[in-house]
């Protein structure tokens, strides 16, 4: 096992691992940048090292700082959380070149995940369904044209390099293919320096639903059930749940074993996380995160198990502590993602919290960095914390939800609290019953 984990994240997640690091007797090591020199994570750590001013570049996302931060401190392994440099497979190589043990994949799973033509031609090779569309990448029009006409219209034409919604673009007709693809591809070059683009069809009514995995490394893979995270605002996850409210047990364990096996026969290490787009029945690979997701603890209400546990003994080398017969879903859980930003319009509001104050009792957990008198820099990611509910049923899941909301007290910024508060009296969500689109015109409707 590992003596010192260094983490190089900040905010909640930062803190989720270093309690699991806590819980397994593991010394651990922060980095932060100067403007997070008051945050939790920093105070709770056994030490801290300062890695630069408040830019990420400069601070959460140097290389050098941290693998020098390392090496100060003697810490063995790196947990990067998600975001920053969870999918640099460059950071993964670093780290094994200086005998550091990077708690995810190997830098060539990264690879292969975040390139997501690649991706996909592997996850079709590896038996996982795929969204019909092109074999690779569009060289002109003319090709275009061909495959739209052969998947049928809609389509959507992607960044093979995308993340974060950009560089997406949907054609309903030919007339409109030209234009979409042009746009997608200086999207796409503008954005990640790489203007690569594939197309796919386009599904109107798709859930989104992912599936937990793990490996070994040494061949064997297990999957944790999957999330619904189809509550999305410009493809950002707002609220998730687990398990599907769409899905029956026999769906689960059929989706949940092809990825399983998957995993295996890829020999991947650590945890992952599959996404697909679900309409009809079917389900439609869309891409893979090869890292812990912010809305992991919905799994770990209902499978009862410490995901980050898990990642700390698989990178160690020791190994899953469950087989697939030992992993069983209890209940539902809801994760809703507190932002601090305007609840209508989404417009960040750093500042200080004047008031903070968490709702507690049987099945509530809150995930957050953030205090009274805290002041939320303005350089980053506007997440401040994650309320996660448990329940014995969805039922009994939604009326605990709406009484923890009531009890959650933020005052000084504005937070998407008031949605939330709103999403649990509405009967459409009661009833487990939205797709992707679902949350951006029930925005519309109230504006
Ligand atoms: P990114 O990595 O940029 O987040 P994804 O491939 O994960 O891109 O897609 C993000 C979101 O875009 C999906 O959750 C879904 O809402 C939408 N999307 C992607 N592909 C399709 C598709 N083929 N049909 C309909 N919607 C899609």
């Amino acid at each position: 096992m590992f003596q010192k984990i260094l983490i190089a994240n900040r905010g909640e997640i930062a803190l989720r691992v270093l309690r699991a690091c806590k819980e397994l007797g593991i010394q651990t090591v922060v980095v932060h940048s100067t403007a997070d020199a008051d945050a939790m994570h920093v105070r709770l750590a056994d030490e801290s090292v300062c890695i630069g001013p408040p830019p990420s570049r400069e601070s959460y996302l140097n290389i050098h700082q941290i693998v020098a931060a390392c090496e100060i401190t003697g810490a063995d392994a790196v947990h990067p959380g998600y975001g920053f440099l969870s999918e640099n497979a460059k950071f993964a190589d670093i780290l094994a070149a200086h005998n550091i043990t990077f708690i995810g994949p190997s830098g060539d799973h990264i690879r292969i995940m975040g390139d997501k033509i690649e991706a996909k031609r592997t996850a079709k090779r590896l038996g996982i369904p795929v969204v019909p569309g092109s074999d690779g990448a569009i060289s002109d029009e003319k090709e275009a044209k061909r495959v739209a006409a052969a998947i049928g219209y809609p389509v959507i034409i992607k960044a093979s390099a995308g993340g974060g919604g950009r560089g997406m673009k949907v054609a309903r007709t030919e007339a409109d293919l030209e234009v979409a693809l042009q746009t997608a591809k200086s999207e796409a070059g503008a954005a990640f320096g790489d203007d690569a683009v594939y197309i796919e069809k386009y599904l109107e009514k798709p859930r989104h639903i992912e599936l937990q995995v793990f490996g070994d490394g040494a061949g064997h893979g297990v999957h944790f059930g999957e999330r619904d995270c189809s509550l999305q605002r410009r493809h950002q996850k707002v609220w998730e749940e687990a398990n599907s409210p769409a899905l029956n047990t026999e769906e689960r364990s059929r989706i949940g074993g092809i990825c399983a096996k998957a995993i295996a026969d890829l020999g991947y290490s650590g945890a992952g996380t599959i996404e697909f787009l679900y309409e009809n029945g079917e389900f439609y690979f869309i891409e893979m995160n090869t890292r812990l997701q912010v809305e992991h603890p919905v799994t770990e209400a209902i499978t009862g198990i410490d995901l980050v546990h898990e990642q700390i003994r698989v990178a160690s080398g020791g190994g899953l502590s469950v087989r697939q017969e030992d992993i069983k879903f209890n209940g539902h859980a809801i994760e809703c993602r507190i932002n601090a930003e305007d609840a209508r319009t989404f417009t960040p509001s750093p500042g200080t919290i004047t008031h903070f104050h968490t709702p507690g009792g049987l099945g509530v957990r809150v995930d957050s960095g953030v205090y009274s008198g805290y002041r939320i820099p303005p350089y980053y990611d506007s997440l401040i914390g994650k309320l996660i509910v448990h329940g014995r049923n969805r039922v009994e899941c939604m009326m605990r939800l709406r009484r923890a909301l009531d009890e959650f007290v933020v005052d000084g910024i504005k937070t998407t609290l008031p949605l939330f508060r709103d999403l649990v009296g509405n009967a459409d969500i009661a009833n487990g019953d939205y797709d992707i689109h679902w949350l951006e015109k029930y925005l519309a409707k109230v504006d």
